[in-house]
């Protein structure tokens, strides 16, 4: 849709006439203007975890910032909206979000990387986020739709844990995700959390792109031993088992926990670590996962170029 379109028919513009319209009309609006905002980005990525507290913002992070290194324009939506820490990981904080007439600028980190969090709208980092019930999701659908990405390769979206109303609200706003990256820990309650996880894509018709098993293991300072502090290999035995790629093992580093207190991407300040390689290889698959999606597209396009037309011209 084109943003002169939207604003012809935006009588209900939520932010000009707060109570002139119906929750439902309220909702439709913010669903137009978040098509809108999205219509730009070629692929969306969602990375998730069955539970919190396993890295999963933490390998958003680093992946988007890998991408962006690789030279893909890449915009980072930390859609976490309990634990938005993406900021703090980048060293954003205290950035202001600017407004423009179509909505909110995302906050530009490096040339080819910008970021969208809730935590910006956080009154102060100690404050939680409260949105409940029927509320929460149409405050993430305005949330969403407010953001103006313009024309961007890719957006990874660090999607609330868990597989409950949050992460289902957010991937069904953001609509058409390429695929997803489910993040671990290798203990076997890891393993069933991440197993929900393949589900939950499965059933939202999302490809997985792969298990990422995070803190697999520490490499002991002392006699370079490796200590499998939380077991290893239970990523790669879920991605066996539910028939998905195994994208690999990232070792406990103390430098990474460093870094994200610091708010400097783990791939920039330890580019040699095992674990910033690990990283890279990730970034490498998703990007070979994009291209192969760029094919297929282009191969349907020929094929049937009709039914495609019209998804194109929408776009
Ligand atoms: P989640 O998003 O799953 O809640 P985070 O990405 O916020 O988890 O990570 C939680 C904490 O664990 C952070 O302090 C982060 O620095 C740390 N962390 C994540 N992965 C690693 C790792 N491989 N080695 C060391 N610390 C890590």
């Amino acid at each position: 849709m084109e943003k002169e379109e939207y604003k012809e028919d935006s009588t209900c513009e939520t932010r000009n006439q707060p109570n002139s319209c119906s929750q439902q009309e309220q909702q439709a609006q913010a669903q137009k203007r978040l098509e809108a905002n999205l219509s730009h980005i070629k692929h969306r990525i969602m990375v998730m975890s069955g539970k919190g507290g396993v890295g999963k913002s933490t390998v958003a992070t680093n992946l988007a910032v890998s991408l962006s290194l690789e030279g893909l324009e890449v915009g980072l939506l930390d859609a976490d909206i309990h634990g938005p820490n993406i900021p703090k990981m980048l060293g954003i904080e205290s950035r202001h979000v600017e407004g423009s007439v179509n909505g909110l600028i995302p906050v530009q980190v490096l040339p080819n990387l910008k970021v969208m969090s809730t935590a910006f709208f956080i009154g102060h980092h100690d404050e939680p986020v409260v949105w409940r019930g029927p509320l929460k999701h149409s405050a993430i659908s305005q949330f969403l739709g407010d953001v103006e990405w313009g024309k961007i390769d890719c957006l990874i979206v660090d999607l609330p844990p868990g597989t409950g109303d949050e992460p289902l609200s957010v991937a069904h706003l953001i609509k058409n995700v390429d695929g997803a990256v489910i993040v671990t820990t290798p203990q076997d309650v890891a393993l069933l959390d991440s197993r929900k996880a393949v589900t939950f894509s499965r059933m939202l018709s999302i490809p997985v792109i792969g298990i990422v098993e995070n803190m697999s293991v520490l490499t002991c300072p002392h006699c370079q031993k490796e200590i499998p502090l939380f077991k290893t290999g239970g990523g790669e035995k879920a991605a066996q088992d539910m028939r998905v790629p195994f994208l690999g093992r990232i070792p406990i580093d103390p430098e990474m926990v460093a870094d994200c207190d610091r708010g400097t991407p783990f791939v920039m300040s330890h580019p040699g670590s095992a674990a910033a390689q690990v990283f890279k290889g990730i970034a490498n698959r998703c990007a070979e996962f994009i291209r192969f999606k760029e094919t297929e597209k282009k191969a349907n396009l020929e094929r049937f170029p009709y039914r495609f037309k019209m998804h194109e011209v929408k776009k």
